[in-house]
């Protein structure tokens, strides 16, 4: 596997591919890759000839105060697990490469689509988000690109842009990978106690439980809300952002929920903030 830490290098390699006519997948990451990364990887293994994946930690998108300076970093373990899984070239920037001195531009949702749900209390996450995918699209020029629904706004954001400013390729949603508890794989996951691990399985018993609730006839958004906040709550160590319904396009609130709606969550334990969402 190519390791590039230069966007020169990972051109040069990406013409050389494009020569031999190969398609190519892009998997987007911070690293401290586990196997919800790597189901991302796997899958543009199976849908194109060579796969890219980045790691690079974007400080854009992080706001003052979050996570950017303890946020995990290991590589080495990230690289060997890329290599087990297939990945062709993994593209590893350091911050003066993606944002040169004078750096001065960026990419801008400018629907009510970025201040819903996590862009309530991170407003400018999206913006940090999209600046990054838009270079990165730009630099590795995939056919695909490989995104999970774990993080189901960026994913509606994403195919936004992609829409918008006719990026010419395709955005692929990959299924959310679970611990065996439920909770849904994360980087910050490795932040919580013992405690607050056991604790965040109640996110996941709420969403199957508001799932049945659903399947059995529960179409009021307020209801549903209600129901999930109270399970949450039983949890004393749940301190829960939102849970809100949404369209699964634009991520406007509905009132009635139908097929297609996005309900998402964001909950803290202690100071970490995890998130999960179902598709009804
Ligand atoms: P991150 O490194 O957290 O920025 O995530 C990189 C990519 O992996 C994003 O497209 C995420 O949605 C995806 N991802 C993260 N966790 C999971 C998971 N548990 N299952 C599937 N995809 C995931």
């Amino acid at each position: 596997m190519i390791i590039a830490e230069t966007i020169t290098e990972v051109r040069q390699q990406v013409a050389a591919w494009r020569k031999e006519g190969l398609t190519i997948g892009l998997v987007p990451t911070m690293g401290a890759l586990h196997e919800g990364h790597i189901s991302l990887v796997r899958e543009s293994v199976k849908e194109c000839d060579r796969t890219v994946a980045s790691v690079f930690v974007n400080p854009t998108q992080f706001a003052a105060g979050e996570d950017l300076d303890k946020y995990p970093r290991t590589f080495e373990r990230d690289v060997e697990l890329l290599e087990q899984n297939g990945c062709d070239m993994v593209f590893y920037p350091a911050v003066e490469e993606m944002y040169p001195a004078g750096f001065g531009a960026e990419i801008q949702i400018t629907t009510d689509m970025v201040h819903q749900l996590c862009g309530a209390s991170r407003p400018t996450h999206f913006k940090g988000v999209c600046t990054v995918v838009g270079k990165l699209f730009n630099i590795v020029t995939p056919d695909k690109g490989f995104f999970g629904e774990k993080d189901a706004q960026q994913l509606a954001i994403l195919k936004k842009m992609v829409r918008d400013l006719n990026f010419p390729l395709e955005v692929v949603g990959c299924p959310t990978i679970r611990e065996a508890d439920g909770l849904a794989k994360s980087s910050r996951n490795s932040y919580l106690s013992p405690e607050e691990r056991a604790a965040a399985v109640i996110l996941y018993k709420t969403m199957q439980a508001a799932k049945e609730k659903l399947e059995s006839g529960m179409t009021d958004a307020e209801e549903v809300k209600k129901f999930m906040t109270d399970m949450i709550q039983t949890e004393p160590l749940a301190k829960i952002d939102y849970i809100q319904v949404v369209d699964g396009i634009d991520l406007i609130p509905v009132k009635e929920v139908s097929p297609g709606d996005l309900v998402a969550l964001a909950v803290y334990f202690g100071s970490t903030r995890l998130i999960d969402n179902f598709t009804v």
